[in-house]
């Protein structure tokens, strides 16, 4: 099997974009030699280095990795070719419409109740007419014939499709400047890569029927289909490639785990749970690309954030220590790790605990009202060596001398020990701050 995941490097990559990579490169069973990354670079204007650059450090990023990389923009060759053998075999046509011409026959047409399609009138005007045209400067588009009759494919996600060819226009393959649109060479491409499964958006099923159609008249078997419904945000609405929050670059940038966004756009529009997934071979394992239902799923950041908490509860001392002194949280110990992973929504959220526990930290000035409180509880603390039994012993005794409770006995140790309202269970902290600092910061 090959597949294919073909990006236009005209903007960053979205959490749209990454569902249909991934779902690719799931399908392709994880395996680099089955997935080509193709590059839709035909719009010069609009293609950019540093997209390109971006796309690959986003895919970098997830852990998708492929074996074979194109560029459409290094394979016009290929497409005029093509081009060619459709003009001969009588299915690529010449059309001198304007696009003010193009758009007073669509509102003829609106305006009679008819669908705005192509009337073809192109396809009888005479050599003799056509020359007039060009010698008047007229350049010409081309437009693919479509066969009349079904066109028909079971998508892998949409199951049994069925496009009555009458119903759509013919598409223009070829601009007046002689530049390729999108449909041709991306089936010439598939076509020629021997690309066997083809997942992409929804947005795509109508120039899947087109392109079914270029498949055979070049001569080609049609790949497999399969088209996921396009995400849409928490009002309903579609989440645009400009949409800047959801692009890849932002969600790295917030700290999120690669595998976070993995696991939740692999199971994201399937009746499937959203859980957290170790790794890149879990996902392949577990993956069903017939599972993805069709109605378009929401994605909402907040599953995100749950997500990636999660997946940093769980994860173990020995994989935390590289990610800690990455973040040069070099005394931090198992302990440590233990007591705050789970305050943690993204792993640099450590800092702060990092900073509580080794820091040098001065805490506010105690409300009036607990000043006695605090002097008193600086007498009371034990002598060490401490351990998670400490807190609990010295707030016994607290609470036996001073009648406080609850909050009132809690909160303004805790706001005198690690300056927060909330936070790992302060039996775990105590310890790790120690008896030198805690006094410190009672005084
Ligand atoms: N460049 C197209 C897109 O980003 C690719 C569509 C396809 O997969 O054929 O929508």
């Amino acid at each position: 099997m090959l597949l294919r995941f073909a990006p236009s490097p005209t903007g960053l990559l979205h959490v749209g974009n990454a569902r249909v990579a991934l779902a690719n490169f799931l399908l392709a069973g994880g395996q680099p030699a089955n997935l080509v990354l193709r590059f839709d670079d035909t719009d010069q204007e609009r293609s950019r280095q540093e997209y390109v650059d971006g796309i690959l450090r986003d895919l970098h990023w997830l852990g998708i990795c492929w074996q074979e990389e194109v560029f459409q923009s290094q394979r016009i060759d290929l497409y005029q070719a093509a081009a060619e053998r459709l003009m001969m075999a009588g299915r690529l046509y010449p059309c001198y419409e304007s696009a003010e011409d193009l758009e007073y026959m669509r509102r003829r047409l609106r305006a009679r109740g008819l669908p705005p399609i192509y009337d073809r009138s192109a396809l009888k005007l005479t050599e003799a007419d056509r020359i007039i045209l060009e010698t008047q400067g007229r350049k010409p588009h081309w437009r693919f014939k479509l066969a009349e009759g079904t066109i028909a494919w079971t998508d892998m996600v949409r199951g049994d499709c069925r496009y009555d060819a009458a119903h759509l226009a013919d598409p223009v393959l070829i601009r007046e400047d002689g530049t390729f649109l999108y449909m041709l060479p991306s089936a010439v491409d598939d076509a020629d890569l021997g690309i066997t499964h083809v997942i992409r958006g929804e947005d795509h099923v109508t120039n899947t029927a087109v392109q079914i159609q270029l498949f055979e008249a070049l001569g080609a078997t049609p790949p497999e289909f399969a088209h996921l419904p396009l995400l849409v945000d928490a009002d309903g609405k579609g989440l645009s490639k400009r949409l800047g929050s959801l692009s890849l670059a932002d969600l790295r940038e917030q700290g999120l785990e690669p595998m976070a966004v993995n696991a939740l756009l692999a199971r994201l529009g399937t009746s499937e749970p959203i859980e957290p997934f170790e790794d890149i071979d879990h996902l392949v394992r577990d993956f069903d690309m017939t599972r993805f239902g069709r109605s378009a799923p929401r994605f909402d950041p907040a599953d995100l954030e749950r997500l990636n908490q999660k997946i940093i509860h769980a994860l173990s001392w020995e994989l935390a220590q590289a990610r800690l002194r990455a973040l040069g949280c070099d005394h931090a110990d198992e302990a440590f790790w233990e007591a705050v992973r789970g305050n943690l929504t993204v792993m640099a959220d450590v800092m702060e605990w990092y900073g509580v526990v080794y820091g040098a930290f001065n805490p506010e000035a105690p409300a009036e009202e607990d000043r006695d409180f605090l002097a008193q509880a600086l007498a009371a603390l034990p002598a060490e060596p401490w351990d998670a039994r400490t807190w609990k012993a010295w707030t016994d005794t607290l609470k036996a001398d001073t009648g406080r409770k609850g909050k009132a006995l809690f909160l303004p140790l805790r706001r005198a020990l690690t300056g927060r309202d909330h936070g790992p269970e302060m039996s775990a902290m105590l310890p790790l701050i120690g008896r030198k600092k805690a006094a410190e910061r009672l005084v």
